[in-house]
């Protein structure tokens, strides 16, 4: 009875359908310190195939020296067993890399920018509108090729270099981006400062203000607030969301970042809430036991520890 209502409740306001975007391959190893090889990196993109994922961003094309545990984005790209219905996405900081993962083939890419002036320097040493103007000289690739391009607009919510990031800066960068052509705009939050409501008014705004952008949202769950600004993001209609296996990942330039929001404990708490994912929690919950098994250590996944809430009730009532 009480989920019941709890469905009546949420669901006249929320999506009933949710897209899950799985980036631990990529934003989750890319700041793993113990080298993990190319096989074990194709085995878990495999495994994430299997679970009902519709997108899996599964490597970066950046310069080996600035992230080494990537160096090996051409193998693992090429190795993996790609399946029907499934977009492997790869995230790529320049024109090269945008040439490397043509040459390999992709189905879609992504680029970031970011809404802080000084992450940007720090991140590809250019500054924004130099940033914009890679990403023209990108579309001419991409166009052709027939692969979409995403823009992620990275640092959206406040830089721990800058402070606060301002709504009309994010407004402003993407308005850039309309005017260019981009059709897939992702805001990210690396650093993990986004609260619930600046989530809620940052995302409506940019909602009603770009009707012809399909938008989503890329929140590291630094401060155990990913959850509750998923939910208010819901909320104001927003339905396509990023995360990662296991909680997997951080940030190199953000201090003690620590990673996605948890794919598992999404799904988990979308399917409660009668939100269709379309992904299979138990296979989900056996990649994130691989992903353990691959970093070796324990992962900050809830579910994993806990188990499901379906779990619980069945050995209550099993047991006297
Ligand atoms: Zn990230």
């Amino acid at each position: 009875m009480e989920i019941t209502s709890r469905e009546k409740i949420f669901k006249m306001s929320l999506p009933s359908h949710v897209q899950i975007v799985e980036v631990g391959p990529r934003d989750g190893l890319q700041t793993e310190p113990k080298f993990i090889p190319a096989s074990d990196k194709i085995a878990l993109v495999n495994a994430l195939s299997g679970t009902g994922l519709a997108k899996i961003e599964v490597t970066s094309f950046v310069h080996p020296r600035t992230i080494p545990q990537l160096g090996d984005a051409r193998e693992v790209l090429s190795g993996i067993e790609k399946k029907n219905g499934v977009t492997y996405s790869v995230l790529i900081p320049n024109l090269r890399g945008a040439e490397m993962a043509l040459e390999v083939g992709v189905d879609e890419m992504r680029i970031p920018v970011c809404a802080s002036e000084t992450f940007n320097q720090k991140n590809v040493r250019m500054s924004i509108t130099e940033s914009l103007q890679a990403i023209e000289g990108i579309q001419k690739i991409s166009e052709p090729a027939m692969t979409p391009l995403e823009v992620g607009v990275a640092l959206a919510f406040g830089c721990p270099f800058e402070g606060e990031i301002s709504s009309e800066q994010v407004t402003s960068i993407v308005g850039r981006l309309s005017e260019m052509g981009v059709t897939r705009v992702s805001i990210t939050d690396p650093a993990g400062i986004a609260n619930p409501v600046q989530v809620k008014d940052r995302i409506s705004t940019l909602l009603a203000a770009f009707p012809e952008i399909k938008f989503s949202l890329h929140l590291h769950d630094t401060r155990g607030m990913a959850l509750s600004s998923i939910l208010a993001a819901m909320e104001v209609g927003l339905a396509t969301f990023d995360s990662s296996i296991g909680g997997l990942g951080g940030c190199p330039f953000v201090p003690d970042a620590t990673g996605n929001v948890v794919t598992e404990d999404l799904i988990n708490m979308l399917e409660e809430m009668g939100i269709q994912t379309n992904v299979d929690l138990e296979k989900l919950i056996e990649c994130s036991q691989l992903a353990q098994k691959l970093v070796d250590r324990p992962l900050v996944s809830r579910i994993l520890r806990a188990g499901t809430r379906q779990q619980l009730i069945q050995s209550h009532s099993t047991s006297p």
